[in-house]
């Protein structure tokens, strides 16, 4: 897939999944901006793609961090062609025990972020009358999970999010779609108990964990010229274990 001289802003993309949609992005010809909450994570990363790329510092729940991303965005490329929420956390407990503070904390940033980013940069791309927005769901949000009520709402909640972006800015030549990937090796899920992560393994139809590049991959196709008539939609990335 070419990306020459796309602007592809990635948030949560100091590591993980994140991390990996970016590098691809820039190795297909992108012109890459990082977005994590660690300056110097995202600096020494920035130096390691060497050209076309920035690193912007920013928290995706603050409303004013996200103004400055995309100014400084515009500033550098004078452009944004590509947006992927990514950036998303977890806070795992069975309901009855978990605390305000873990729901407010994960709807905030992985459903009110990606609000705040999405509205940010549609503005940009409907003034352009271009542009691609990639969500990232989980089959969390299509199943929900026992002990991840908080997670699963943020994860089902940007599905609606999706279809509501994609019937507002598709007449602006815009397509909003999301990803809903199953068990993918992370730090995220590092410290997952052994037999939970067999159980996945062994549950899905591919007999092998998911890869941070399984995801880049799907990101990247909807993100490419080859996705222009699909809007609105979630593509499931699990290797079958949701079937
Ligand atoms: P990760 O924890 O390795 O990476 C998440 C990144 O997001 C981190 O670098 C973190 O600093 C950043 N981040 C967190 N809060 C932020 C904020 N407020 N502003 C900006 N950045 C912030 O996780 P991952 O596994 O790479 O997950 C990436 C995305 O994929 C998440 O949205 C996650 O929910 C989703 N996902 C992951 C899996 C999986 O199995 N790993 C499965 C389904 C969905």
């Amino acid at each position: 897939m070419d990306f020459k001289d796309k602007v592809a802003v990635v948030t949560g993309s100091g590591r993980g999944i994140g991390l990996r949609i970016a590098e691809r992005f820039h190795e297909s010809g992108a012109r890459v901006v990082i977005v994590d909450l660690d300056q110097d994570q995202i600096g020494r990363l920035a130096s390691r793609f060497g050209q076309n790329v920035l690193a912007v510092k920013a928290d995706v729940t603050s409303a004013a961090d996200v103004t400055a991303l995309f100014e400084k965005t515009t500033e550098a490329f004078g452009r944004v062609d590509i947006v992927v929420n990514n950036a998303g956390v977890t806070r795992d407990g069975l309901m009855i025990r978990m605390s305000e503070k873990d729901w407010d904390m994960v709807l905030d940033i992985n459903l009110k972020g990606t609000f705040l980013v999405t509205k940010t940069a549609g503005r940009i791309m409907m003034k352009q009358r271009s542009g691609r927005i990639v969500n990232m769901s989980s089959i969390i949000g299509l199943a929900g999970n026992a002990g991840q009520s908080n997670y699963a709402a943020s994860k089902a909640g940007l599905i609606g999010l999706t279809k509501s972006a994609a019937r507002e800015f598709a007449s602006r030549g815009i397509t909003v779609n999301a990803v809903a990937p199953g068990y993918i090796e992370t730090d995220m899920t590092k410290d997952l108990p052994e037999e939970i992560r067999e159980t996945f393994i062994k549950n899905s139809l591919i007999s092998r964990a998911g890869q941070p590049d399984d995801v880049a991959s799907a990101v990247l196709f909807l993100a490419s010229d080859a996705a222009t008539f699909i809007t609105g939609q979630v593509l499931t990335v699990d290797g079958g274990l949701s079937l």
